[in-house]
């Protein structure tokens, strides 16, 4: 049988390697490091952590743990590792970084299947079964080289995430529907906007100007903004009236309890694929998460938003995957070529174990000529697939897990859990991990 190739050792890329090997197929997995470093990583170890070592909460019921308690029912190496360096962390699983990385280096090396060469690679080879990890910091070459293989401009170097509120956390009574100039798509006023009043806009904006940025990641990185993208705290930084004639402007606006032009707006964009989510157009940011739900909740209609996802904007190297991929991650111009990890368009690290673990096995199933077994779209991994494979590609931005990417559920346990969120999200994880069950109880023999 020939061997899957894996462009990648770290925290995909191992996944991946591990899973295709244990379904019994020869890999090689190719790591840069120690050779060429990243901007990030400081050690020649698989699956380094660069920044935080927390891979979220693990208490039972939120979105988080339901991805983890997948992964552990699909016998992730990553998972297993994390539960060995386990340190505490509250409801977080928290790992000593140093054992963590240990551990998967030393289970990959242990592996006779895996075969590991430490090189940089340059080229993908499109006639062999590849997995293409190759992380968010992708040396320059290798990056080229997928800019060719998937298309001009489908390639991005910079994340600019806006921040995603839950739509039931909307005051309605003060943000009204419309879209300007009346101009809808669907006849269905697509936005919802919070309108501001002078002095409302101008407590907002002395807000953003004293709001703490985050520190970078990568504090050699001077690449600047795309100009297209500015947090918005930046823009405010070049004068008061920026925002009001940027992602804040009124025109072609009437608030119809006043009948008037409100003096600026914030506008909400219903989130494509993501169930009952709204994300705030034009509001990437750099500020910290405490600071953004303390501003955010001063815009008029989002007193009392919850927060799905704060804003970001930071380095990452990733494909426009819905254009791209299928959701069995594999190139729909060339099946045998795979993506897996951040590349793939998720975002997080339980998310990046996530796509390398199937990754590695769909590759597994095609090396073995099978047709690669997709997971049911009511599990979070098979939400995660979906939404790379099926979001929208005009403006496609990574995702962490969230509840918003899984199904609704149906009309009657809605109805039932309709006061209780808790309720609702331990349903949906039940009816996430029976159908986790079932798809491995059908796939036990082969
Ligand atoms: C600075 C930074 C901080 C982050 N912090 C967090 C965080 O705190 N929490 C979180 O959940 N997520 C974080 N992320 C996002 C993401 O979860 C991590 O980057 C995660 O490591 C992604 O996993 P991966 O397998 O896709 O890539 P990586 O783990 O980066 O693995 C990619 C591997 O490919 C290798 N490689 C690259 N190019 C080549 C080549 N041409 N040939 C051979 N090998 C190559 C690299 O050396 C690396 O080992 C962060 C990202 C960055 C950039």
């Amino acid at each position: 049988m020939h061997p899957i190739h894996i462009i990648g050792a770290g925290l995909a890329g191992s996944e991946a390697a591990y899973q295709a090997a244990r379904q019994g197929v020869p890999v090689i997995l190719y790591e840069m490091r120690p050779i060429r470093q990243t901007p990030a990583h400081q050690t020649d170890r698989m699956a380094e952590l660069v920044c935080s070592n927390s891979l979220k909460t693990d208490q039972e019921g939120a979105a988080p743990w339901l991805l983890k308690e997948e992964l552990r029912r699909l016998d992730s190496l990553l998972l297993r590792a994390a539960e060995i360096a386990r340190v505490p962390g509250g409801h977080a699983l928290t790992v000593d970084r140093v054992v963590f990385a240990q551990e998967v280096t030393r289970a990959i090396a242990a592996e006779p299947l895996i075969e590991l060469r430490r090189e940089e690679v340059h080229n993908v080879p499109e006639d062999r079964i590849t997995i293409i990890a190759s992380g968010p910091l992708t040396s320059d070459t290798l990056a080229t080289e997928i800019g060719r293989l998937t298309g001009s401009g489908r390639l991005f170097f910079y994340d600019s995430i806006s921040p995603i509120v839950e739509a039931d956390s909307i005051d309605m009574t003060i943000a009204f529907r419309a879209s300007r100039y009346g101009k809808s798509l669907d006849g269905t006023d697509d936005y919802i906007n919070c309108p501001f009043d002078r002095d409302q806009y101008e407590r907002f904006l002395d807000a953003l100007l004293a709001g703490q940025s985050v520190p970078a990641h990568i504090t050699e990185d001077q690449t600047p903004y795309f100009e297209a993208c500015l947090p918005i705290e930046e823009l405010a930084r070049r004068g008061r009236e920026t925002l009001r004639f940027g992602p804040m402007k009124p025109v072609g606006l009437v608030d119809p309890r006043s009948g008037r032009r409100p003096y600026a707006v914030v506008q909400l964009r219903q989130e494509n694929l993501r169930a009952d989510s709204y994300n705030l157009v034009g509001f990437q940011n750099h500020l910290r998460f405490a600071e953004q739900a303390r501003i955010m909740r001063m815009i008029p209609g989002l007193e009392r938003a919850e927060f799905v996802r704060f804003g970001q904007i930071h380095r990452n190297t990733y494909i426009n995957s819905p254009a791209l991929l299928t959701s069995t991650l594999q190139l729909r111009l060339n099946p045998d070529v795979f993506f897996a990890g951040q590349i793939s368009g998720v975002e997080g690290y339980v998310e990046s174990i996530a796509t390398g673990l199937v990754a590695g096995r769909f590759a597994a199933d095609l090396a073995q000529g099978r047709l690669p077994r997709a997971l049911p779209r009511e599990t979070a991994i098979g939400s995660l697939l979906h939404y790379i494979s099926a979001a929208d590609p005009s403006d496609y931005q990574p995702a962490n897990i969230t509840f918003d990417l899984l199904p609704a559920l149906d009309d009657a346990a809605k109805q039932k859990f309709r006061r209780d969120k808790r309720a609702r999200h331990a349903e949906v994880c039940r009816r996430a991990i029976e159908s986790m069950d079932r798809f491995l109880e059908a796939h036990a023999t082969v």
